[in-house]
Order: C-alpha cells, then structure tokens, then sequence
C-alpha cells in the first residue's frame, strides 16, 4: 500500500497542529510547529477565511495525516464506518485506531505511526502468536499483539521496549513490556481516543 513520502513537518503546520510524526523530535525545541507556527508556503502567514467546505476538509486531512492513511483507503474507512451501527464519525476513528500500525504506537513500540508502520512491515510484531506484517490489519478485542522474539535481537527495537513504560497506554489496551507484548482489551470510545478531530466534520464532508 503507498503512503505519503513527502515533507512530515509541513503536514502539521498546513494543519496548524502537532500531529507527531516524527517521534522523538516532536518532543524537542526542534519541532517545526514551534519554530514556524504558520502555514507553509508564500501565503502561509497571509489572512485565511474559511468556508465551511474549508473547515471540514481540514478536520479530514488532519485526520488522514494523522494515521498516515492515502485518500482512497481513507474513504474506504469512511464508507465502512457508515455500514456500521453507531455514529458514523466515531467508528470512523475506532476502526483507525485498530489498524495494527496505531495499536503499536499506543503500546509505545515505536515512536510514531510512521516507525510502527515500518517496524510491521518488516515482520517485527505477531497477532495472537502470528507473524502479520500489514499495517491496516484490523485488531479486535482480545487480540495479542508481541514483538517478535527473534526481533528482540535488533537494537533498535530492544531499546523501543525498554523505553515503553515511559508512555502513557490508553485504557482500552494492556501492555506488558516484560513480553513485549500488550492486549486489546476493548473497542476504544471517543472519549478515549486523544486524536485532535472534529470527525462530525469528517462525516458532513463525505455526505455531502
Ligand atoms: Fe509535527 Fe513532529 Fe514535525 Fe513538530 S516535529 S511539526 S509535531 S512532525
């Protein structure tokens, strides 16, 4: 599946908002957003009025960026959260929560969504004892998600486990960094999920 190479940094400050992307220098006096706060490009520091339109396709692309999600699979996601029972905009971001990529970043494997997507994709986490190298592969409740043990080998991920507990879990996972390891134990709530979204914006965009 293609994903967006292109500058991390301008997606944030196109979005007026930390999205953190880059791990670790998201947390520095490096950050961009702190740096340069405004939009990128000639007229970033210009006047921006926005039109409801605007609003709402912002609310999406930070949404998108956000997850590291292109726009056909996006829809997709959109399309399947309204076939579902429940409010549209909320199981919209319980199934981008799910994806195995998110679910490794919340456990504190990688440092952002973007190194947990690599770290999948190279067959370095197993679901429920299996090796699954997709980053969209969606988890369900009661899923086991571990590091591979011969994984444990390479340095860059011992030290992503080591370091885990300094992060903060959300309620709906377990993680046992002991095993390197950590559970599903339900299907989040808005409530619990911290993404910075108006995904009722999201839901009037797509319905239009
Ligand atoms: Fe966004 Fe992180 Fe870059 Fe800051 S350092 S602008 S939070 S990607």
């Amino acid at each position: 599946m293609a994903r967006y190479t292109g500058p991390v940094c301008r997606l944030c400050r196109r979005e007026g908002v930390k999205l953190y992307l880059k791990g670790e220098r998201c947390y520095s006096d490096k950050c961009a957003i702190d740096r340069r706060g405004y939009a990128p490009g000639q007229h970033g520091q210009g006047r921006r009025k926005q039109s409801e339109y605007g609003i709402q396709l912002r609310e999406k692309q930070k949404a998108r960026r956000t997850y590291g999600v292109l726009e056909k699979q996006f829809r997709h996601y959109y399309e399947e959260a309204n076939r579902q029972h429940g409010v549209t905009g909320e199981v919209l971001l319980q199934l981008l929560e799910r994806r195995l990529d998110n679910v490794v970043y919340r456990l504190g494997y990688a440092a952002s969504r973007a190194e947990a997507r690599q770290l999948v994709r190279h067959g370095h986490f197993t679901v429920n004892g299996r090796r699954v190298d997709i980053p969209s592969y969606q988890l369900k409740e009661g899923d086991v998600v571990a590091v591979r043990e011969k994984s444990l080998e390479s340095p860059r991920l011992k030290e992503l486990v080591e370091t885990a507990d300094s992060r903060t879990v959300p309620a709906w996972l377990d993680r046992d960094s002991a095993t390197a390891s950590g559970k599903v134990l339900r299907i989040p709530t808005r409530d619990e999920i911290d993404t910075p979204v108006q995904e009722q914006m999201i839901v009037e965009l797509y319905s239009r």
